[in-house]
């Protein structure tokens, strides 16, 4: 794998649109091996108690493992829990359980239960070196998503390329306004990735073309096409890049990293 330049800093993106199935968790996993697999040290958390990043990055998650539960309720550090993938060398994980479920409701309850995520990410990012914190949120705007908006300085929203793709994005940028101006006001959108996308599908190429209308400077010009392959991968607890290494969602994937880590190094994001 080609080496990816280092970040000015340590960037921490939060992988987000509350709309289901868009591509959240594919994205997160893929491009952060894609990140690790070009040498830089990345750091997912996975804040969905589905688990689904935990299990395509190939690491336990059965209920009772200790992950982002035990850090968000019982306060806990994260390097207590973070877990080596098998996918690449120095990518680590924070794996989600079932049990994260009940935290979306404990949370109200806690102190500062806006900024848990933010406070134990403060405090591993003093005593770890890395260069990407990626975070994957379940599909709703409650206290996990908002957890994970105060911990982060940018978002990465993957659009699917569909009927409605806009749809949501407008009610997820009201929510970065109100992060923004009440717990964190470095946060920003800087990129979206446009995913499953069809090439055969006249909608598919105008969606994108309406999404570029939109957010010209913050869209990557690498697509993710629609590939059975990327869907795959996760049911073998695999990303597709070492499913299937030289497939097109694979290839994809590695390019998309590569834009991304290129506006890392020139700090242009
Ligand atoms: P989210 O996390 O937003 O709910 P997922 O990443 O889980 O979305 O993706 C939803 C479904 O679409 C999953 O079954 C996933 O495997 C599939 N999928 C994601 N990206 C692609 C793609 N590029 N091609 C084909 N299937 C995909
Ligand atoms: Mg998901």
């Amino acid at each position: 794998h080609i080496p990816l330049p280092r970040p000015q800093a340590p960037r921490t993106i939060v992988i987000a649109n509350q709309k289901g199935g868009v591509g959240k968790t594919t994205t997160a996993v893929n491009l952060a091996a894609a990140l690790a697999l070009g040498g830089l040290d990345v750091l997912v958390i996975d804040l969905d108690p589905q688990g689904n990043a935990s299990t395509a990055l190939g690491v336990d998650h059965h209920e009772g493992v200790g992950g982002t539960y035990e850090v968000l309720i019982e306060g806990h550090r994260v390097d207590q829990h973070v877990v080596a993938s098998p996918e690449a060398p120095r990518l680590h994980v924070l794996p989600a359980t079932i049990d994260l479920a009940a935290a979306e409701i404990e949370l109200v309850s806690v102190s500062s239960r806006e900024n848990r995520l933010k406070h134990a990410l403060v405090e591993y990012r003093a005593m770890h070196d890395v260069d990407y914190i990626v975070l994957d949120c379940p599909p709703s705007l409650g206290l996990l998503t908002v957890n994970a908006l105060v911990a982060a300085q940018e978002i990465l929203i993957p659009i699917q390329c569909e009927y409605y793709a806009l749809e949501g994005v407008s009610q997820l940028m009201r929510t970065i306004q109100i992060v923004k101006g009440s717990l964190n006001d470095t946060l920003r959108l800087s990129t979206i990735l446009l995913t499953m996308f069809d090439a055969r599908t006249r909608l598919a190429g105008q969606v994108a073309d309406e999404v570029r209308s939109h957010f010209a400077r913050e869209t990557l010009r690498t697509v993710i096409p629609r590939s059975v392959r990327v869907s795959e991968a996760p049911s073998y607890g695999q990303t597709v890049l070492s499913y299937q290494p030289g497939s097109a969602g694979a290839v994809a994937y590695l390019s998309a990293a590569r834009d991304i880590a290129a506006r890392g190094a020139e700090g242009a994001y």
